[in-house]
């Protein structure tokens, strides 16, 4: 599954939601999936981003994209239950859905973690994607088969000292994926992991200001995993979590 190469449009009449398309990670993600086939859904924080994705799909002679601007900080149950809407009314059903966005809030010791800061980190980390599945699970049923991926981080496996609300948002992204796996077990919808390993991308950047970032792995570098767990013909784990970047 790290090596795995698709067949071209393999993802032919799937429709795929991406949270945090317009940069990083989600942004090649979304760009892998137009690619071989899907019409994606690109959702994000920065309109400007999202426009530039979409720009790049049509150039690459993708489907045509929806961009969906919503800041998950913001966003409430009837932003997702309007979304899910407009995307069953649109497409029918929803094939496949990238939990991707999140934010790193401040890194330091947990006696100096502000509310506001575990606050900030656990809507957009954790509230949102509650919300936004539970909103569409109804499209994701209707779907022949569907995948869920929730983007999870080693911090969010093995605490860490400093990771803070971040570190404690994967656990709780973790908890999630599981009870979904387990609640839709042997059902059309697999809810599955990815811990993407250090990436190149303006998070990590955040993160460890001070490393040589040509030493990590590009997104694209990572996107053979992302592939494969959208594709429900070949993948049929659910309940798992994977490394992009095996030890
Ligand atoms: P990134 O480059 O910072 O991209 C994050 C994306 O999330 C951006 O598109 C951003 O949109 C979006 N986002 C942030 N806050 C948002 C909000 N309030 N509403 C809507 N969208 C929002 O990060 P990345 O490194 O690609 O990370 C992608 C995922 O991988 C995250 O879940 C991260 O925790 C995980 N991860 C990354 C690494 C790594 O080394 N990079 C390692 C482990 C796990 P804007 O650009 O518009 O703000």
């Amino acid at each position: 599954m790290h090596t795995y190469i698709p067949s071209k449009q393999y993802l032919d009449k799937k429709t795929i939601l991406v949270t945090g398309a317009g940069d990083g990670i989600g942004k090649q993600a979304a760009l892998h999936y137009a690619k071989f086939g899907a019409t994606v859904i690109l959702l994000g924080k920065t309109v400007a981003k999202l426009e530039k994705v979409y720009d790049e799909i049509i150039n690459n002679g993708g489907n045509e994209p929806a961009i969906v601007p919503l800041d998950l900080k913001g966003a409430t149950a009837k932003h997702y239950r309007d979304m899910a809407n407009t995307i069953t009314d649109q497409f029918g059903y929803l094939d496949g859905l990238l939990h991707n966005a999140s934010v790193l809030g401040h890194l330091g010791p947990f006696e100096q973690i502000s509310e506001q800061d575990w606050q900030n980190v656990f809507q957009v980390n954790v509230t949102s994607q509650f919300l936004m599945t539970q909103a569409l699970l109804p499209a994701l049923k209707k779907a022949p088969q569907s995948s869920v991926i929730f983007t999870t981080s080693s911090v969010g496996l093995k605490g860490r000292a400093y990771w803070g609300p971040y570190s404690i948002s994967k656990f709780a992204t973790q908890g999630m994926m599981q009870i979904l796996a387990d609640e839709f077990d042997n059902s059309n919808i697999r809810c599955n992991s990815i811990n993407p390993g250090g990436t190149k991308t303006a998070m990590r950047a955040k993160a460890f200001p001070a490393e040589n970032a040509d030493n990590l792995k590009t997104p694209e570098e990572i996107m053979p995993l992302y592939l494969y767990l959208m594709d429900n013909d070949t993948s049929t784990e659910n309940g798992q979590t994977f490394e992009a970047q095996p030890k």
